[in-house]
C-alpha cells in the first residue's frame, strides 16, 4: 500500500467520530470514501490531509510516518466541496499559486498553467476571475490548481456536490480521465453511491465512524456483507430465511451457518417475472423509467421491487410467478437487528 491509515481514532469531547479506522490506497488507485452524512468521511480526509490531528493511530506514505507532519509538508492536493479559489486572483494566478510559492520560474509557471487549462478543457479562461466562471468551471480550476504541484496524493472532499446533475456527471467523468491520465492516487469523499460506483477502483464504505466494507464497486453492489451496505448501495429486497423458504426454497441451500442473523439480499434486476395465471404474486404498480421499468409486486411475504429491461410482459393486476437464480442471492448480516453490532472494517494488506 502507498498510503495507509492504521487504527485512526478521532474524538470530539465524548463523541467518537472515528473508531480505529484502517484503510489503504495503492499507487494510481481511485478510492471513494462512501457513507451517510456524519459517518466520519470528512474527518478521515482531514486527518489524512493534516488539517486535523489524530487522537490515535498513524498515517504513512510510502512507508514514512506522516502523522505529525503539517499539511503543507505532506505534498497533497486538495479540492473541497465549495469553490475555494482565491477570488481576487485570476484563474492563471490561482493555478500557478503553488508553483510560485515553491519558487518556480515565471516561464515554467506560464507553460504549466496552459497545459493544465488544456487538461481541464478550459483553455480560454486564464485571465478571468473565479467569480466570472460557473460552478463547474470553478471546480475544474480548483482541480487544476490541486494537481499543478504534482501532488503525491489527491484528496477530493465532495467536489461535485454543489453542482447540478448534468454538470456533475460531466465533471465526474473528467475527474476520472484526468486521474487516469496522471496516475495520481486519489481519495474522494462522497455520500452518493452512484458517484462512487461510477468512479472508484475501490470503495471504502463507512458508517458510525467505522469501516463496514472495502471492495470494488461490483463487490459492494453484488456482494454486500451487511444489511447496511446492501441498503446503502442501492435498492434491494431483503428477505428473512422464512420468507425465502416460502418464495424461493432453492435459495435456502446457499444460506451460511446460523451463527448470526442473516437476510437474503436480492437486487430488483435479479428477479425474473413470468406471467402466470396460477402465480403467487400480483403486479401492484409499474413505473416506466426510460431505460427500465420498476415494478412493485405483492407476494405472500410482502411487497418486492422488481426491475425489468426491454419489453415488459405484465400489466398492473396481472398474476405472476417469480424466479431468482441461486447465484443472484447474497446473504447479508442483519446489522440492524436488535443486539447486533456492526462488524468493523478490513485492515489493508
Ligand atoms: P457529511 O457528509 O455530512 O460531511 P461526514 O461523514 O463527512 O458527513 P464528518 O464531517 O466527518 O462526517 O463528521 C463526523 C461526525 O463528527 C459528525 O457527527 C459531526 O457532527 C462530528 N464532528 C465533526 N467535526 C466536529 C467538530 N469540529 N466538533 C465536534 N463534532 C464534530
Amino acid at each position: 500500500m502507498y498510503l495507509t491509515v492504521r487504527d485512526a481514532t478521532k474524538t470530539y469531547g465524548t463523541f467518537t467520530a472515528l473508531d480505529r479506522v484502517s484503510i489503504g490506497i495503492e499507487k494510481g488507485e481511485f478510492v471513494c470514501l462512501l457513507g451517510p452524512s456524519g459517518c466520519g468521511k470528512t474527518t478521515l480526509l482531514r486527518l489524512i490531509a493534516g488539517l486535523a490531528d489524530l487522537d490515535g493511530g498513524e498515517i504513512t506514505l510510502d512507508g514514512a510516518n506522516l502523522s505529525h507532519l503539517p499539511a503543507r509538508k505532506r505534498g497533497f492536493g486538495i479540492v473541497f466541496q465549495s469553490y475555494s479559489l482565491f477570488p481576487n486572483m485570476t484563474v492563471a494566478e490561482n493555478i500557478g499559486y503553488g508553483l510560485k510559492i515553491r519558487g518556480a520560474a515565471r516561464a515554467e509557471i506560464v507553460a504549466r498553467v496552459a497545459d493544465l487549462l488544456e487538461l481541464v478543457k478550459l483553455p480560454q479562461v486564464a485571465d478571468k476571475l473565479p467569480g466570472q466562471l460557473s460552478g463547474g468551471q470553478q471546480q475544474r480550476i480548483a482541480l487544476a490548481r490541486a494537481i499543478a504541484v504534482d501532488p503525491r496524493v489527491l484528496l477530493l472532499d465532495e467536489p461535485l456536490s454543489a453542482l447540478d446533475a448534468k454538470v456533475r456527471a460531466e465533471l465526474r467523468d473528467e475527474i476520472r480521465q484526468v486521474q487516469r491520465a496522471l496516475g495520481i492516487p486519489t481519495l474522494m469523499v462522497t455520500h452518493d453511491q452512484e458517484e462512487a460506483l461510477a468512479l472508484a477502483d475501490k470503495i471504502i464504505c463507512m458508517n458510525h465512524g467505522v469501516v463496514v466494507q472495502v471492495g470494488t464497486p461490483e463487490d459492494l453492489y453484488h456482494r454486500p456483507v451487511t444489511r447496511f451496505v446492501a441498503e446503502f448501495m442501492g435498492t434491494s429486497n431483503l428477505l428473512s430465511p422464512d420468507d425465502v423458504g416460502q418464495l424461493f426454497p432453492d435459495l435456502l441451500a446457499t444460506r451460511p451457518g446460523a451463527a448470526r442473523a442473516h437476510l437474503a439480499c436480492i437486487r430488483p434486476e435479479q428477479i425474473d417475472l413470468v406471467p402466470d395465471a396460477d402465480g403467487a404474486a400480483t403486479v401492484r404498480s409499474i413505473n416506466f423509467l426510460g431505460n427500465l421499468r420498476r415494478l412493485e409486486v405483492d407476494s405472500p411475504v410482502g411487497v418486492l421491487t422488481v426491475e425489468t429491461h426491454g419489453v415488459n410482459p405484465c400489466r398492473t393486476g396481472d398474476r405472476v410467478s417469480l424466479r431468482v437464480a441461486p447465484e443472484a442471492c447474497t446473504w447479508v448480516i442483519d446489522d440492524e437487528a436488535p443486539a447486533k453490532s456492526i462488524q468493523s472494517g478490513a485492515v489493508p494488506a
